[in-house]
């Protein structure tokens, strides 16, 4: 199935809201109360702590990963589901770096903060010297040397939708010695990805965005086959353990991936995210992401048309290298991203000057946007925007 008329209906959004916002928190598919439901009333309700087994909860983490790890050419078994992205981020980034003697963390400016804040607390927590280097990011493939233990980046930048060529950058990694910690956050369900092709060391990524599991849905975690059997976690919780049931005094990894677990798995969530995956289950990648490339040329084509005196593009032009979200600069870009919101079309706002729409075919299609250029094209142009309430920052923008 990839009738994205069909897939539009598997979404419960608003009638009069254009939702270009799934890369932060994708929205609600229909299905999911009632398979929470399912979860609190039959299994939590009715079997109380034999759900764990009865109903697999134990599994979770494992079968879900796998079905993330359709999305991504990962082989079975290699994706494990669990915590949020910070976390996955420091066990991965912990994992790279225990295969390596050398000291430099390499990332970019694009980055996202937590990922450079987890390898910076990470390069202090170990205290064995190691730094975190950040260049452009298109400095990225001459700065990589053999000084360079682990590449940490996010494929797709959370600000201008800039996409990183990760099977070439991967490549170069290995051919210096390095190796590579890929963010999925603004890749998985929004571009293909092949995990496997790219011979990829870790991988991460959440699954409240472009899978939409909901707020607070759990990260997933990729080793590839040759490094999950090796490393020594570097936060060893029981459930990662060979035998959690074992009750065993001293820590011994799980077999390959199941190892990067810590602790209970937020169940509840898995269950949401369960949902969302059937979607996922049914749709071709590469078809969602050519209907992505399609929606955001014409989102492009008419804001350009449109605003091009106020608006300039801060993605790349070329679609190949560009994720599933289109940004632009406005030196009021907070106060335009409010007033659009309240008339209807919600983006977000990305410091310093940032509007950015994420584009997610499953439930965006023409109308949404010609109704999200039409919108924008009338903040700008009668200057709606141009309001002491819509500069009021809140918490999160
Ligand atoms: C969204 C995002 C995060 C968020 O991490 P959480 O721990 O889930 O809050 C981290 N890194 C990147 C690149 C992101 O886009």
């Amino acid at each position: 199935m990839t009738d994205f008329a069909a897939t539009r209906r598997l979404f419960q959004i608003p009638d009069d809201v254009v939702y270009l916002d799934g890369n932060s928190l994708g929205p609600l598919p229909r299905a999911t109360p009632d398979r929470l439901a399912r979860t609190l009333d039959e299994e939590w309700a009715q079997q109380l702590i034999r759900a764990w087994n009865t109903s697999d909860w134990i599994g979770q983490p494992a079968r879900l990963g796998d079905r993330i790890g359709r999305l991504l050419n990962a082989p079975i078994g290699h994706v494990v589901v669990g915590d949020t992205l910070s976390i996955k981020v420091h066990q991965a980034l912990a994992a790279a770096l225990e295969a390596s003697s050398r000291r430099i963390i390499l990332t970019d400016h694009g980055n996202f903060p937590s990922d450079v804040y987890v390898a910076e607390g990470l390069a202090a927590t170990l205290g064995r010297g190691h730094e975190v280097r950040r260049v452009a990011p298109d400095g990225i493939e001459a700065a990589l040397d053999d000084e360079v233990a682990v590449l940490l980046l996010t494929h797709v930048d959370y600000r201008t939708g800039r996409m990183h060529d990760m099977a070439a950058l991967t490549r170069r990694a290995h051919e210096v010695g390095a190796l590579c910690v890929w963010d999925l956050a603004h890749s998985a369900g929004a571009v293909p990805v092949d995990l496997l092709a790219a011979d990829v060391d870790f991988a991460v990524g959440c699954t409240y965005k472009y899978l939409n599991g909901g707020p607070g849905a759990p990260a997933f975690l990729y080793a590839a086959p040759r490094r999950a059997a090796s490393v020594t976690p570097a936060i060893p919780g029981w459930l990662g353990h060979a035998a959690p049931f074992a009750f065993e005094a001293s820590y011994r990894p799980a077999r390959g991936v199941e190892r990067f677990r810590i602790g209970t798995p937020a169940v509840l969530q898995m269950a949401a995210l369960e949902a969302s995956l059937d979607i996922w289950d049914e749709v071709d990648i590469h078809r969602v992401h050519e209907e992505s490339v399609r929606l955001a040329e014409k989102l492009i084509a008419g804001l350009e048309l449109r605003c091009g005196r106020e608006l300039t593009l801060a993605s790349p032009r070329d679609a190949m290298q560009r994720g599933s979200h289109v940004s632009f600069h406005h030196p009021e870009g907070y106060a335009v991203v409010q007033a659009c919101i309240e008339h209807g079309v919600i983006g977000d706002f990305r410091t310093p000057d940032i509007l950015r729409f994420g584009i997610a075919p499953l439930y965006i299609g023409d109308p949404q946007i010609e109704r999200a250029i039409d919108v924008v094209a009338q903040v700008l142009e009668e200057r709606l925007w141009d309001d002491e309430r819509y500069r009021v920052r809140r918490v999160v923008t």
